[in-house]
């Protein structure tokens, strides 16, 4: 095995790595480590999420740079000032024993004076967001004319950010001979570019796909209908009583709203993503940390910045639109040797990329099918079962037992259990008995994706007294279609637009033939736009109805989640969807 001594490192950094409690070097840093302390190179070191990075590049910078000057030598760029915070953190207890030493941190959405303070009692090594960094250059507030090392961190995800203007701005402020160390978990174009534009001949160093949790992660994936996304998501969190994951959505705003929906439900969540003030960010992470959130969902940015161990599982609600994307996701789980599980909702037309996936990452994916109603009953009641023996007694309860004992007097202890029990089990048994398999085989029709669908413009609207629901439920009597068969209902004031499947086209048309209502010729017509895409963006309408769908799901299933999460709402309750109280 290899160690730390033999990399090179004063003893000062061997002092610190043996308080931190790190035994030996990662792959990362055995190979990025001795190169760096001996030469004065460019190197580009590709290597996963929570490979030791930080350290690779973080104790050659400290053992390189003079901490008796004052001058700025060290620049580290990274994604989110998440990122810059523990990038800091870890050189300060890298450096504990570097006299002077002074790390300073640059980001955005806190007070820039404080910062420009800092930095003028001389910060030989600066952790910087590219906005911030180069705000705070053009003015003045910043000397980077004097820097000999300057790693680029994430460099796919600052670029995936948009920071390469940002990037070339603030290079153009740094010496040319300086050296410059990008690092990495993927190699897309975009970085090998910025490596061709800023290095010179940089060494390159992979460490493969080899994730120090990787070992410990599986992958498995969900064939649903991409309209069942969400009931899917509820129903691996209720088959799960125990979980503490993160959920990875695609972009802000739909991470509100699973995060919303999930709360409205009952569920611990919260969303973390940019749009939240850097106040709000750190007390969802807090709370997060702290367990008081169990579902944590994230945009993938976001997410970079989350260190938290013991995630159960990675719940990859949509698969990130840059599928190198997902190696970062599911190596927020199986860290510290702990096994995790990472997730994967599918639709239909997403169904390939799965494949492509498991080329990246060497590993097969099992396909698993969504848990069934009864199968998640069962699993909540053993789970019931567990936590009942595993509970500390609460003697705040002691004098209350005397009455308690008397109203219960007449039963046996099996009486007691079965009653105990139905209580539980009809809650949601009431709520999943009629629940339908989500599931669906990879033949399936998948309308909610991408199987055709036919739009039809009808010459009724507002005019005629109908809103999106009663015309939804007046088409559907009058062409005898399910529940599901129609949708996407947008109500004008003279004139509507509703979707069916391809397969019902001629069925409408014929229907419409010669309808009258009221006297008056009633006309439907295949929309202009057709055909379209039952994945697209749904209408207004249309998302209200999804809405209305998932909160009456909702309430059944928060009432018997509040068993397992410290705020059941009692009966009373039943059905208001009101919202949890935070703690
Ligand atoms: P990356 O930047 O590659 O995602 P980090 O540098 O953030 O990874 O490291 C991930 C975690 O592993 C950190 O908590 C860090 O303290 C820890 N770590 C780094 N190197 C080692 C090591 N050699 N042994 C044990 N833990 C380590
Ligand atoms: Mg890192």
């Amino acid at each position: 095995m290899p160690t730390f001594q033999s990399l090179g490192l004063e003893d000062q950094f061997l002092q610190a790595i043996s308080d931190l409690g790190f035994k030996s070097p990662s792959e990362v840093q055995e190979r990025t480590i001795p190169i760096l302390l001996d030469q004065e190179t460019d190197l580009v070191s590709l290597a996963q999420t929570g490979t030791g990075k930080t350290a690779a590049f973080g104790f050659p910078m400290l053992q390189k740079i003079n901490a008796d000057s004052r001058t700025t030598q060290g620049l580290i760029l990274s994604p989110t000032r998440e990122l810059c915070l523990q990038i800091t953190n870890e050189l300060v207890a890298y450096g504990k024993y570097v006299n002077g030493l002074n790390v300073v941190a640059i980001y955005g959405g806190a007070s820039i004076t404080d910062q420009a303070r800092k930095i003028k009692k001389g910060a030989q090594i600066i952790v910087a967001t590219p906005g911030r960094m180069k705000d705070m250059i053009g003015r003045g507030m910043i000397d980077i004319s004097k820097i000999e090392y300057c790693v680029l961190d994430e460099a796919d995800e600052m670029l995936n950010m948009g920071f390469y203007e940002d990037i070339t701005d603030i290079l153009s402020h740094s010496p040319e001979d300086k050296s410059t160390w990008l690092f990495s978990a993927t190699m897309p174009k975009e970085v090998a570019t910025i490596a061709r534009k800023f290095m010179h001949t940089p060494i390159e160093i992979s460490v493969g796909t080899k994730n120090v949790g990787a070992e410990n992660v599986s992958h498995e994936y969900y064939l649903v209908n991409a309209r069942d996304r969400y009931a899917a998501l509820k129903r691996l969190a209720d088959a799960n009583p125990d979980i503490f994951s993160v959920v990875f959505c695609r972009t802000k705003r739909d991470t509100q709203k699973v995060a919303e929906r999930l709360i409205e439900d009952g569920y611990n969540a919260a969303a973390i993503h940019g749009d939240l003030s850097q106040n709000q960010r750190d007390m969802v992470m807090k709370s997060f940390r702290t367990r008081q959130i169990q579902m944590l969902v994230a945009t993938d940015v976001a997410a970079r910045g989350i260190d938290v161990e013991d995630i159960t599982h990675v719940i990859n609600y949509q698969l990130p639109d840059e599928i190198e994307t997902y190696t970062h996701r599911s190596g927020r789980t199986g860290r510290a040797g702990k096994s995790g599980v990472s997730m994967v909702i599918v639709s239909k037309s997403e169904h390939r990329k799965i494949r492509t996936i498991e080329k990246i990452i060497q590993k097969k994916f099992e396909q698993k099918e969504i848990p069934s109603g009864m199968e998640i009953c069962e699993k909540q009641l053993f789970h019931l079962a567990s936590s009942i023996k595993d509970t500390e007694v609460n003697h705040d309860i002691d004098p209350y037992l005397d009455g308690i004992n008397e109203v219960l007097t007449e039963f046996s202890k099996e009486e007691l259990i079965k009653k105990v029990f139905s209580v539980e089990f009809t809650r949601f048994y009431n709520y999943y008995k009629n629940s339908k398999d989500l599931s669906i085989a990879a033949g399936d029709s998948d309308r909610g994706s991408d199987s055709p669908s036919i739009r039809f413009f009808i010459n009724l609207g507002g005019k005629d007294d109908f809103d999106w629901m009663s015309l939804k439920d007046f088409l559907r009597d009058l062409l005898q279609l399910g529940k599901d068969d129609l949708y996407k209902v947008d109500v004008m004031d003279s004139f509507s637009f509703f979707n069916v499947d391809e397969k019902h086209k001629d069925m409408v048309l014929h229907a419409f033939e010669s309808f009258k209502l009221n006297g008056r010729q009633i006309t439907v017509e295949i929309s202009k736009d057709g055909k379209r895409k039952g994945g697209g963006r749904p209408s207004r309408k249309g998302r209200r109805d999804f809405k209305k769908k998932g909160r009456s799901f909702g309430n059944d299933s928060s009432k018997f989640k509040g068993k397992n999460r410290r705020k059941k709402r009692g009966p009373s309750e039943k059905g208001t969807g009101g919202r949890r109280r935070r703690r």
